[in-house]
C-alpha cells in the first residue's frame, strides 16, 4: 500500500468538536471550550468543548435511558456483533484521517498509528464482536429438584476515563468489549487527545449503534473525569492512566454509589539481561525499542534495564549507540524514530526527572533537547543514565519520556530481587538462552506480563494489566468480558 500524501488527508480532513451525547453533537452546557494542541509545533488543533459536571449528568442520563430501552443491552448479540463489525469497517474505510488526527493530536509518528494504532482499533473491535455470540452462561449442578441458570448480563452504564498515549487504541479497549457485551458508555478521552474519540463517535452513528450507547465527553481530568467517577449512576468505571489519578478514582467510587473501579496504572518495567543472552547487539536493539518506543509513553516500556555484569559495558554501549542513532523530528516525516512527547508540559515533567537523576546516576546520552527543531515542539533526546541505584528516584519513579536507568548485577537471585524492588508490576522482560533459567525468572517475577527474550509482547487474545501499584484491572482477552457483565442467577423450583 502506497504512504498517503498527508498534506491532501489534512485538507479534507473533518475534526468534530462538540461532546457527542445521546447521537448528536453538541457544545459543553457552559459554552466553554479548551484548545487541543500539536505537541510537534505548539499550533492550536481545534478548541474542543469542555464537558463539565451538567455535561456528564447529561451524558449518563442518555447512556441510562439507551441501557434501559433494551436496543441494544438486550439486543441479540449476533445484531450487537453485526454493528460492530460494521464500526470496525468504517474504521478501516478512514484509516488515514484517524492516522493523521492521532498523530497531529498526541505527536505520535503517523506510520505507527498507520501501520498499527488504527488498524489495531479495528482489529480489537471485531475480535469482541466475533467473541460475543460465543460466551455461554451455565446450568448450575444443584441437584434436580431445581434448575440454577447463571447468566452473565451487561452491568449497565460504563464510564471509560483514558490517557493520551494511544487515545484511539487505549479507548477500543475499553470500549469494544464493554459495547460487546450490551453496556453503554460515558468515554472521557485525555484532554490532550480528544479528537479521535470524537470521530470515532461519528462512524458509530454512521454504523447504526443506537443513540446513547456510546456517548463523549471531552473535558479536563479534575472536571468531567472527576463527575464520571463522582457519579451516583454509573455502574462501573474502566480506568487506564497514572497510579495518583488511579487511587482518586476508588476514593470517588467510595464517596458516591460503590460503583466497580478497573484501575490500569502506570509502570516501571524491569529489563533483565543475563550474560548468556546471546546476540548482545540483538538485545540491545530490543532494549531500545523496549523504553524509546513512542517516545517512551507506553505504561509497560522497560526503562529499567538490569544487566548481569560481565556483559554491562558492552552492552550498555551498543544501546547508547541505538539511542543516538534515533531519528527526533518531525512525526509526519516517514524517517523519523521519535517524535515529541505529547505537550510541553510533559516535557518539562520529563527534564526534571533528568535533572534529578544527575545529581545521583552517571548521564551516558541525552539528557537535553535536540537542536534544530522547532521551539514549541516538545522534543526530548533519548537519554540513558546509567549506575542508577534501587535508592535514586528514578529507579522508583514512571518519567513515562524516553528516559531508561541501567543497573548491574551478580546474580540471578539479585536481579530478580531488584527487579521486583517497585511499587509497579505491570511488565518485565528478560533475555537469556538458558531456558531453565527463563522458567524461574519469569515465574519469580511479580508482572502482569513477562515477556522472554522481547519486549512489550501485547496481543487482543491474551490479558494485559498488572499487580501492586500498576492497577488491578485487565484489559484485553476473553477475561475483559467479566468487567463489563455480572453474573446473574435464576432459580427455578420445580
Ligand atoms: P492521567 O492519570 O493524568 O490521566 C488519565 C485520564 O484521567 C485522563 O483522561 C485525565 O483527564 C483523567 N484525569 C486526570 N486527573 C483526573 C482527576 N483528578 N479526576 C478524574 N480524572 C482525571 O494519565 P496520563 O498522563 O494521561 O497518562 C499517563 C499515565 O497512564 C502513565 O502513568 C501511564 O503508565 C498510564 N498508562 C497505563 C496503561 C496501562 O494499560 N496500564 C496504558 C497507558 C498509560
Amino acid at each position: 500500500m502506497s504512504t498517503p500524501v498527508w498534506s491532501e488527508v489534512r485538507a479534507s480532513m473533518t475534526l468534530e468538536r462538540d461532546l457527542f451525547v445521546d447521537g448528536a453533537f453538541v457544545p459543553a452546557a457552559s459554552g466553554e471550550r479548551f484548545a487541543t494542541v500539536d505537541p510537534a509545533t505548539g499550533d492550536v488543533l481545534a478548541e474542543v468543548a469542555r464537558g463539565a459536571d451538567e455535561d456528564v449528568d447529561r451524558a449518563v442520563a442518555a447512556a441510562r435511558r439507551s441501557f434501559e430501552a433494551g436496543h441494544w443491552s438486550r439486543a441479540d448479540p449476533a445484531e450487537r456483533k453485526r454493528v460492530l463489525l460494521a464500526v470496525a469497517d468504517l474504521v478501516d474505510a478512514h484509516r488515514d484521517e484517524l492516522a493523521l488526527m492521532e498523530s497531529l493530536d498526541g505527536g505520535k509518528l503517523v506510520r505507527d498509528t498507520h501501520a498499527w494504532d488504527v488498524p489495531g482499533t479495528a482489529a480489537i473491535l471485531r475480535w469482541y464482536a466475533e467473541a460475543v455470540d460465543k460466551v455461554y452462561g451455565e446450568v448450575a449442578p444443584t441437584g434436580r429438584s431445581s434448575l440454577a441458570l447463571v447468566t452473565r448480563e451487561p452491568l449497565g452504564v460504563v464510564g471509560a476515563v483514558v490517557p493520551w498515549n494511544y487515545p484511539l487504541e487505549m479507548a477500543m479497549w475499553k470500549l469494544a468489549p464493554a459495547l460487546a457485551a450490551g453496556c453503554s458508555v460515558v468515554l472521557k478521552p485525555a484532554e490532550q487527545t480528544p479528537l479521535s474519540a470524537l470521530a470515532f463517535a461519528r462512524l458509530c452513528a454512521e454504523a447504526g449503534l443506537p443513540d446513547g450507547v456510546l456517548n463523549v465527553v471531552t473535558g479536563f481530568g479534575a472536571e468531567a473525569g472527576r463527575a464520571i467517577g463522582l457519579h451516583e449512576d454509573v455502574d462501573a468505571v474502566a480506568f487506564t492512566g497514572s497510579t495518583e489519578v488511579g487511587k482518586l478514582f476508588l476514593g470517588y467510587s467510595a464517596q458516591s454509589n460503590l460503583k466497580q473501579v478497573w484501575p490500569e496504572c502506570g509502570g516501571k518495567s524491569a529489563n533483565l539481561v543475563f550474560a548468556d543472552a546471546g546476540d548482545l547487539a540483538a538485545v540491545a536493539a530490543r532494549a531500545a525499542a523496549g523504553v524509546f518506543f513512542c517516545t517512551g509513553q507506553v505504561c509497560s516500556a522497560n526503562s529499567r534495564l538490569l544487566v548481569q555484569r560481565p556483559v554491562v559495558d558492552e552492552l550498555l554501549d551498543l544501546v547508547r549507540r541505538e539511542a543516538e542513532a534515533l531519528r527526533v523530528g518531525d512525526p509526519l516525516d516517514e524517517r523519523t524514530d521519535l517524535g515529541p512527547l505529547v505537550s510541553l508540559e510533559q516535557r518539562t515533567r520529563v527534564l526534571g526527572h533528568v535533572d534529578a537523576a544527575r545529581a545521583t546516576s552517571r548521564l551516558v546520552t541525552g539528557g537535553g533537547v535536540p537542536a534544530g527543531l522547532p521551539e514549541q515542539g516538545a522534543y526530548v533526546q533519548p537519554t540513558i543514565f546509567a549506575d542508577v541505584s534501587p535508592t535514586d528516584p528514578l529507579w522508583a519513579e514512571e518519567v513515562f519520556g524516553p528516559v531508561l536507568a541501567v543497573t548491574p548485577f551478580d546474580t540471578e537471585e539479585e536481579a530478580v530481587e531488584l527487579a521486583n524492588r517497585s511499587r509497579y508490576g505491570l511488565a518485565a522482560s528478560v533475555f537469556t538462552d538458558d531456558l531453565r533459567r527463563a522458567h524461574r525468572v519469569s515465574d519469580a517475577l511479580v508482572a502482569g506480563t513477562v515477556t522472554v527474550n522481547g519486549v512489550d509482547a501485547i496481543d487482543v487474545t491474551v490479558p494485559f494489566g498488572g499487580f501492586k501499584q500498576s492497577g488491578y484491572g485487565r484489559d484485553l482477552s476473553l477475561h475483559a468480558l467479566d468487567k463489563y457483565t455480572g453474573l446473574k442467577t435464576r432459580w427455578f423450583h420445580l
